[in-house]
């Protein structure tokens, strides 16, 4: 099925198309708010996840640094130790010695020298607190250390116990370690120096305060048991948790760092604040967008109720509109346009000279008359009668309206043309003026009629007496019995008197009717010769179109007026007119031109005459019908009369002019007139 044209489409139809087009703009707005709201979130929330991360990082690293800060200066401490077993080796100078590491060093508890069977030579206890093995009594702990001597021994290296708790006389205590170094000379072990450390001191003298400030620092057992712990974490904050093992020989502890910082802000850093102004300022676009988009909704609804009322209004037209552009095409047609010509918009459209509703006969004059449109030179909305074609051959009286096509520019795109179809008014003029034709013609006859019958009546009684006084004189005359002959010659007398009278009133009726005839002198007047044919026009354009017949007129530059009775002469010019146009009314007559002229004619000294010819290019006028031209009743037409040329021959005549024709070779026939100038006073 052919589609049907776009302003063919119902308006429920087209409306519809354009509300689900606003619905389907309307999710993809929920969708774009949906879409960036999804990316901000994201956006704000990677952001936190981004700084936690960091915080986790950074804690991780410092937990790491804090391992390994413990490790080298557990290290160094071993080295103090060693140096300390190296260097002194009697008691008294050891027990100094190891007096003052002591006090150098918070987290040493107590530094034990045991010989190779472990057995205690001397022990120094921190000075710093009160001896850390007062409640318990360090043989109970031995077992702790010893195993750790013996991997020492076994290793000739320094080695840890694993941890241990040592009750205080305060009721509480605390978590130590003890570091086992073998005293080895020559392969031979010949003692141990025992340290005691105190977990927690460890991680205090170690650790920088400014770390265990910041955060809760703690060594667990890989089982998770807290064995000590310095710094407090705050209370409501969130936690980051750190853990590295500190692997000693002999022992693995687990370092753990539980931060004190609070969970990042919303706003933790330039980042997130970043992406949040991003985010306010693409929210304050998408709004003013939204903004934007609802008014061009409304903008583009108006224009759709525009559009629509503009189709309604051009489809519910009945004057056809057609739009070109400055080369001639075809650019629009409405509903009115096609069905005036029969055609579809897509025969139309881009179609440019000679379009396919003229009729080939006119389509060169109208080309021309395109080409002078087009090169602007016709005045504008100037209406103008043509003639168009329908597609199935029938011919259209349109009336055309043109005028320039502007933009919103002013500039000029093509040219807008209004058509009305004017046959329908065009058929009824042409009835209208057949009818008052016949009827003229009608009154014409009864007036020859009505004087016929008048002629007839009044001669009838005057012939009729002189019938009957001839008659009576006859038989008088032949009267064989008369007697008296005087009396008869008398009575003859008197019958030729009455006979004289009656004939004398037969005169006189036929001088009162050719007065009667006569009696349009009075309305003679000076006309110009223009008016005359101006006058006609009207009715014989209308001839014209129908027979589809171009008048042509030539006036002779300053034609003096002439001396007429202007309604006769009008009636003997139209005559001639419309005899030339039907002599043209046959199909092989393709150049119908009907030419009206005016010039001035050959003058004498007496009077100045002006000659008017009508010329046809018709069929000429045969030997036969030229010998009866002029004879009243005289037609060779079904319509036709027969009194119309011997009508006009008697007026112009009357005029004292002449009516003549001759043959117009290579067609056509000329029939000419003349008509005096008046005469000056
Ligand atoms: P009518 O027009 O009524 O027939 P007219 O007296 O005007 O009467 O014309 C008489 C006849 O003369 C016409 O029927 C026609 O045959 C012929 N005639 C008149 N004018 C022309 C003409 N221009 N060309 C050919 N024949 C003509």
């Amino acid at each position: 099925m052919k589609p049907s044209p776009l302003w063919a489409r119902p308006l429920l139809q087209r409306l519809t198309l354009i509300w689900s087009l606003r619905d389907r703009r309307l999710s993809l707005w929920v969708a774009l708010v949906g879409l960036v709201a999804a990316v901000l979130i994201t956006l704000v929330w990677l952001a936190g996840r981004y700084e936690t991360s960091q915080v986790q990082a950074t804690l991780e690293r410092d937990t790491t640094d804090a391992v390994n800060d413990i490790r080298s200066g557990l290290m160094r401490d071993v080295q103090a130790l060693q140096a300390l077993q190296a260097s002194h080796n009697s008691v008294g100078a050891w027990s100094t010695e190891t007096g003052r590491l002591l006090r150098e060093h918070r987290d040493w508890l107590r530094v034990e020298w045991r010989d190779a069977h472990m057995q205690l030579r001397a022990h120094v206890d921190s000075p710093l607190r009160a001896p850390s093995f007062a409640r318990t009594p360090r043989s109970n702990v031995l077992n702790e250390v010893t195993p750790a001597c013996q991997r020492a021994r076994r290793s000739s290296a320094p080695a840890y116990s694993s941890s241990y708790f040592v009750p205080q006389a305060d009721g509480i205590g605390f978590e130590v370690m003890d570091l086992c170094l073998p005293w080895v000379i020559a392969g031979e072990t010949l003692g141990y120096t025992i340290t005691t450390f105190s977990l927690q001191e460890i991680m205090a003298v170690h650790l920088s305060p400014d770390f265990a400030r910041r955060n809760e620092v703690s060594f667990i057992e890989p089982d998770g048991t807290r064995l000590a712990i310095i710094g407090q974490h705050g209370r409501g904050v969130r936690l980051f948790s750190a853990q590295q093992l500190l692997d000693l020989p002999g022992l693995t502890l687990v370092l753990r760092v539980d931060g004190r910082r609070g969970a990042p802000d919303l706003f933790p850093n330039v980042l997130t604040a970043l992406v949040t102004a991003m985010s306010i300022a693409l929210v304050s676009v998408l709004v003013l967008l939204v903004k934007d988009s609802r008014r061009r909704l409304k903008a583009e609804r108006d224009l759709a109720e525009a559009l629509a009322f503009r189709k309604a209004m051009e489809d519910s037209l009945v004057t056809g509109l057609r739009a070109r552009d400055l080369q001639g095409r075809i650019t629009y047609v409405n509903p009115a346009f096609c069905q005036m010509v029969g055609f579809e918009p897509a025969e139309l459209l881009g179609y440019n000279a000679p379009m396919p509703y003229w009729p080939p006969e006119m389509a060169g004059e109208y080309q021309q008359r395109q080409a002078i449109r087009l090169a602007g030179n016709a005045p504008p909305r100037e209406g103008y009668e043509s003639v168009f074609m329908h597609k199935d051959g029938t011919r259209i009286a349109v009336l055309i309206i043109e005028a320039p096509l502007i933009n919103v520019l002013g500039q000029q795109t093509g040219w807008m043309s209004a058509f009305l179809d004017i046959s329908e008014q065009r058929r009824v003029e042409e009835m209208s003026r057949a009818s008052q034709e016949r009827l003229q013609a009608t009154a014409r006859l009864a007036t020859v009629g009505e004087m016929a019958s008048l002629l007839s009546h009044e001669l009838n009684q005057p012939l009729a007496a002189i019938a009957s006084y001839a008659n009576g004189s006859l038989n008088l005359l032949q009267d064989p019995e008369a007697e008296d002959a005087t009396q008869t010659l008398a009575d003859l007398q008197l019958a030729l008197r009455r006979i004289a009278e009656q004939a004398g009133r037969a005169g006189k009726i036929i001088n009162s009717v050719h007065d009667f005839v006569r009696r349009r002198d009075q309305d003679r007047e000076a006309v110009i010769p223009q008016a005359l044919i101006e006058a006609i026009m009207p009715l014989v354009q209308l001839q014209a179109r129908k027979l589809r017949v171009r008048v042509v007129i030539k006036l002779e530059d300053k034609l003096p007026t002439v001396w007429c009775d202007r309604t006769m002469v009008e009636q003997v010019l139209l005559n001639l007119a419309r005899n030339g146009m039907q002599a043209m009314d046959a199909p092989d007559c393709t150049d119908r031109l009907l030419l009206i002229q005016v010039r001035r004619a050959a003058s004498n000294q007496e009077h100045q005459w002006v000659e008017l010819s009508v010329t046809d290019q018709g069929s000429g006028i045969s030997t036969e019908v030229a010998a009866q031209l002029f004879t009243p009743f005289f037609t060779t037409k079904a319509e036709g009369m027969g009194l119309g040329l011997s009508l006009c021959r008697t007026v112009i005549e009357q005029h004292g002019g002449h009516l003549e024709f001759e043959a117009h070779p290579p067609r056509g026939t000329l029939f000419r007139f003349t008509l005096p100038v008046p005469q000056r006073p």
